[in-house]
């Protein structure tokens, strides 16, 4: 809004209370408090009037004679309300007010212009220039405050849309900030998109490529995901998952024991391992190795498991024929295995053998037939463990004590046969009592505070012509058990 005052011929001073201008007055001077007013004016006696009026109405002012100093004052603490002349000494008053209005808050100045340059043209170049009200030189007191009025409402005007504009800016400034956080979450969660799209893929691959079959189950045993590799084992279609648990679609022989790995993993186990067996499509035996593991979700609680499950057939059934061709091994293997001796059926066919070449010879042939004394009181007493070091011992011990045509064989237990070819009765007990002898020095350990020695009780014997094995055999029983009868720790020769 534009205020243009002409001023009067005849200034004249007015009189509180005489007339409507006083009311204006004392209604603007009582609202003007806090404001500050800038007079620009190098005309001594002006300055004066116009700081007296301006004062008058409530303003704080600030007086410059000079831009220079004008510029300086603006800068300093800037004024509500701007009075000043267009002719300055040291600069065009319209390039002051260009100043003024480009500066920051230029906008809500109110700037009144006193010049003795009144023409129309004059008035709106200055207009053009800035300035929000004109009036003409010289200054009349009472028009001057008339017009003070208008440019106080001005100025309060100017304050209100400050603030207004301050409001408003604060307003953007807090929507700019709420997009910036928008946009911010906006591209965070596409980042957090793609990553899962690009976890998705990774797993989908996983799923695909790795060997053996995958699946996840949750806690109440349906199935949420599995492989391809997984429906072939199970023979199902994945159209048919949904309605069924995974014991209904993949029994194994740990469904509903206490070996189940969903069961163990609820109750805290990490990591389960299990084979698996199971029946396949021609009732054959189907191998399974199995690993668990818990599938948890984001905040650590347990979802379900993963299981990666590997047929094992051919394995199992090759450590199965290995197991077996052991067993056959040792069925016909002549060695016993603890005592390194020969064993009993070697023992019956050589002393066939021998028996018959006694026959067809002539020669002599004894057999000694010896049991550990106490040997089952040993073995309640230290174990049996400790028990095969006594045997493995007096297999040593024999070895040790024959030629390399006699025959030492463990005949089962704790009982040894020794066949002696060549070997006379009386010669035979030679060998008897060197073992017996060999072996009652023989000191054990079974413990550390204890040491212990065993005996052995002998029954020798000779072959005699035309008899049978067996019978020779049940001799030498018969003589070790004597010797056990008559005090242990001795063979028995007849
Ligand atoms: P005796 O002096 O009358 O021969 O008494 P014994 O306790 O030695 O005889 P018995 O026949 O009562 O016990 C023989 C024991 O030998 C019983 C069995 O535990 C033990 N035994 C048999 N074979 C083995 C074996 O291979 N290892 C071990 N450690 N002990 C065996
Ligand atoms: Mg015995
Ligand atoms: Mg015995």
């Amino acid at each position: 809004m534009l205020y243009f005052v002409k001023s009067c011929d005849n200034p004249g001073e007015t009189v509180p209370g005489k007339s409507s201008g006083v009311a204006i007055l004392t209604e603007c001077a009582s609202g003007n408090a806090g404001l500050t007013a800038l007079i620009v004016e190098d005309d001594q006696a002006v300055c004066d009037l116009l700081q007296k009026i301006v004062e008058s109405q409530g303003y704080t002012v600030v007086v410059c004679t000079t831009a220079a100093s004008a510029m300086a004052a603006f800068a300093a603490d800037f004024p509500h309300l701007v009075l000043m002349d267009w002719m300055l000494p040291d600069m065009d008053g319209l390039e002051l007010i260009r100043t003024f209005r480009v500066s920051e808050r230029g906008q809500y100045l109110t700037l009144l212009m006193i010049s003795g340059k009144d023409s129309p043209e004059d008035i709106a170049t200055a207009i053009a220039a800035g300035v929000d009200y004109f009036m003409a030189k010289p200054v009349e007191r009472k028009v001057l405050n008339i017009w003070l009025s208008a440019a106080s409402q001005h100025v309060r005007d100017c304050l209100q849309r400050e603030g207004a504009d301050l409001v408003l800016a604060k307003i953007k400034e807090d929507l700019e900030d709420n997009n910036l956080q928008l946009e911010e979450a906006l591209s965070r969660a596409n980042t957090m998109a793609m990553e899962a799209e690009q976890a998705y893929i990774e797993i989908n691959q996983i799923f695909k490529t790795v060997a053996g079959g995958i699946v996840l189950v949750d806690k109440h045993c349906n199935i949420l995901r599995c492989n391809d590799s997984f429906l072939k084992m199970a023979g199902v279609k994945r159209e048919n998952l949904r309605a069924q648990k995974c014991y209904e679609i993949f029994h194994s022989c740990l469904c509903s024991t206490e070996g189940c790995p969903l069961q163990r993993l609820k109750k805290g186990e990490k990591r389960v391992e299990s084979e698996i067996e199971k029946e396949g499509p021609e009732g054959t035996p189907v191998y399974y190795s199995t690993i668990s593991t818990p599938f948890k979700g984001p905040g650590g609680d347990l979802i379900g498991i993963v299981e990666h499950i590997t047929d094992i057939t051919e394995r199992v059934k090759a450590e199965k024929s290995l197991a077996e061709s052991e067993r056959r091994y040792k069925e016909l293997s002549l060695v016993d295995e603890l005592t390194r001796l020969f064993n009993k059926r070697y023992f019956n066919t050589h002393l066939q053998l021998e028996v018959e070449r006694a026959n067809r010879h002539g020669h002599p042939l004894s057999l000694l037939l010896l049991d550990i004394d106490n040997f089952k009181h040993h073995n309640d007493t230290y174990g049996h463990a400790d028990g095969d070091r006594v045997l493995a011992r007096l297999g040593q011990v024999i070895a040790e004590s024959l030629r390399v045509n006699d025959v030492p064989c463990r005949y089962g237990g704790e009982e040894f046969t020794i066949i002696l070819p060549v070997t006379s009765g009386e010669q035979a007990t030679v060998v008897a009592e060197r073992i017996r002898a060999r072996f009652a020095g023989e000191i054990f350990q079974p413990t550390p505070q204890e040491t212990v020695r065993k005996t052995i009780s002998i029954g020798v014997t000779q072959y005699l012509a035309g008899e049978s094995g067996q019978s020779l055999l049940e001799r030498a029983d018969q003589n070790m058990y004597e010797a056990k009868q008559s005090g242990k720790n001795r063979y028995v020769l007849k």
